[in-house]
């Protein structure tokens, strides 16, 4: 069937969602998925305060995500009624609708003069440590596929590495998104950050995890909202900051309930009294995002919930309950996608071709 955050139809759905985490690299990397492996020179910019970070491009997360959408896609989705892969997209599947296109560039007339923009924004990282620190050059030997032996000293190839240690603070928002669609983000970072598909290893190990703070919890802060209200703010430093710690102490406070309440107070926002354990339950068993787990796992709690008049604006999940968070919006992703077998696959490009459809009428009857 048809589901896109991208249509009003589901508008009631469709909530805001603002993921923030931190990477650290556990071996010499450089960014990319082999793709652009020639690369030699590690992306740098100087920031305020003259200081030089290494940058983790938000467009190449954003690629790499794209392709890892797309390979879980290409399981049920039906490759013969027409392809989609970078560059050659289709327009008319569920990560185009998601991650955006540009319809000049594709062959089908019907989606040729639309422009879809991205509804997941990927903020450009920069590391925590300066380039001093973070970044080193190292020599390898370019090896002969063919002949299996290496040029001599004219093979010799110098290159940029990111070495194990270094911490990116990395920013994504997804707007107007639905369950599923938070779903196709978070497995596409989840996997890759376990894969080690965001960087091309130079060295054994070379990948990324989530950067852990003093008490063992990755720094990671899921904040989610209905409305798009957020009156606690997303646990940030400056880029020139160059202290690990003070990354640290934004994600420890981002989790700290009680500081959380102070600032939702402040803003005439309330965060609902506890509650025993009991009625804790019941109310979950009544909202739908919260019922009881088939196999009986436990749910993730909010570390946060902001209310206005008793009703409910937004959650905020912190460390583990992020992560675990964001595991459930996954498993929201592969039921979505496997029920595109079967002629699914089929009525989502009809529902999009209608929905194209409406948008050129309503172009045409403004003029445009
Ligand atoms: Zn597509």
């Amino acid at each position: 069937m048809f589901k896109s955050g991208i249509s009003r139809e589901f508008e009631s759905e469709t909530k805001t969602v603002i993921v923030s985490a931190v990477l650290e690299t556990t071996g010499h990397v450089r960014f990319g998925d082999g793709t652009d492996i020639n690369i030699t020179i590690t992306e740098k910019d100087v920031v305020a305060g003259g200081v030089e970070k290494a940058v983790f491009a938000g467009t190449k997360r954003r690629g790499v995500d794209r392709r890892t959408m797309h390979e879980l896609r290409n399981k049920w989705w039906d490759l013969e009624e027409e392809d989609c892969f970078i560059p050659m997209l289709c327009g008319r599947c569920p990560t185009c609708m998601l991650l955006g296109f540009t319809g000049t560039t594709q062959k089908n007339p019907l989606i040729r003069d639309i422009n879809c923009k991205s509804r997941i924004l990927y903020a450009t990282a920069y590391s925590v440590q300066p380039t001093g620190d973070a970044v080193t050059t190292h020599t390898r030997n370019q090896v002969n596929e063919r002949s299996q032996t290496t040029h001599g000293s004219a093979g010799i190839h110098t290159e940029e590495v990111i070495v194990a240690g270094t911490n990116f603070p990395t920013y994504t928002t997804l707007h107007h998104v639905l369950d599923w669609e938070i779903g196709a983000f978070a497995h596409a970072f989840l996997e890759n950050v376990n894969q080690g598909r965001y960087t091309a290893a130079s060295r054994a190990q070379g990948g990324m995890r989530f950067t852990e703070d003093a008490k063992g919890e990755p720094m990671i802060v899921v904040d989610v909202s209905e409305s798009g209200v957020f009156p606690i703010p997303a646990p940030k430093v400056p880029t020139n900051v160059s202290e690990l710690s003070e990354v640290e102490r934004a994600f420890i406070n981002g989790r700290d309930g009680e500081k959380l309440e102070e600032s939702l107070k402040q803003f005439g926002f309330n965060r609902p009294p506890e509650k025993s354990s009991n009625q804790q339950e019941n109310e979950a068993a009544s909202s739908s995002e919260e019922r009881a787990d088939d196999e009986g796992k436990p749910k993730p709690k909010p570390v946060s919930i902001w209310k206005r008049r008793d009703m409910e604006f937004g959650r905020r999940y912190a460390g583990k309950d992020a992560l675990s968070y964001l595991r459930d919006r996954q498993g929201d992703f592969l039921d979505f996608m496997s029920s595109m077998e079967n002629g699914g696959a089929k009525a989502f490009r009809k529902g999009a071709e209608s929905y194209y459809e409406k948008v050129k009428e309503k172009k045409k009857a403004a003029g445009e």
